[in-house]
């Protein structure tokens, strides 16, 4: 796969040549089409890899694709899509790539992490939000508070999934997937990202994606 044949549409196209990215990672060439096809997904991948654009890209097209658009400013709001990863200084990132490709369109990412108080993180919420990027205990602390719906939820992303675990999210991971309201499996996409394939990851991959999976390498 080539960004030409990923049928991306005009602005996000713009956008990913302004990036200046010209031939797709393995990790994008591979899981593009799969994430496009619909299907779940489990990928090794390091950091490095481009794993970030593999995964947005697919998840930005196809929001732009059905003319998504935040919603304006409302008191809670209903992404289409939540990222999780393990620290405030990666999700920033993920969010910054998400901005990125989302310039200039109606998608509006966010980012939500701890260790900062809440309150302006909150506003930002509620100014319009279709991509939440969040930690784990910061996502269930805005979840909790009602400030996000889970209703319209299509896709959920867990990156850097065996340091998540390595830092003792995996409560948090499963508590944010059995949230109430949460839709569940075979109503979603969810996508997994991991630079190692352990028993544990093996585990929560059984739990949460569809169990027709793809596992890439
Ligand atoms: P990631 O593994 O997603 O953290 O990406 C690692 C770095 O590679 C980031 O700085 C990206 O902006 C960059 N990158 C991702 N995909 C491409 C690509 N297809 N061509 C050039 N740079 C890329």
């Amino acid at each position: 796969m080539t960004f030409e044949e990923a049928a991306l549409c005009e602005s996000l196209k713009n956008n990913v040549n302004k990036s200046g990215y010209v031939k797709p990672t393995p990790v994008q060439k591979h899981g593009i089409p799969i994430i496009s096809a619909g299907r779940d997904l489990m990928a090794c991948a390091q950091t490095g890899s481009g794993k970030t654009a593999a995964f947005l890209l697919p998840i930005l097209q196809q929001l732009m694709a059905d003319g998504v658009a935040a919603s304006q400013f409302s008191e809670i709001q209903e992404p289409e899509a939540i990222i999780v990863a393990p620290t405030r200084e990666l999700i920033n990132q993920i969010y910054l790539e998400a901005r990125k490709f989302a310039h200039g369109t109606c998608v509006r990412p966010v980012v939500v992490y701890g260790g900062v108080s809440t309150g302006h993180q909150i506003r930002d919420i509620c100014r319009g939000c279709n991509v939440l990027c969040g930690t784990p205990g910061r996502l269930l602390d805005v979840i909790g508070r009602g400030k996000i719906g889970l209703s319209k939820l299509r896709y959920l992303v867990l990156d850097e999934a065996d340091r998540m675990l390595d830092m003792g999210f995996e409560p948090d991971m499963r508590r944010l997937v059995g949230s109430p309201g949460m839709v569940d499996k075979e109503s979603r996409q969810t996508l997994m990202f991991s630079a190692t394939y352990p028993e544990d990851i093996q585990r929560m991959a059984a739990d949460f994606l569809r169990t027709d999976y793809l596992f890439l390498a």
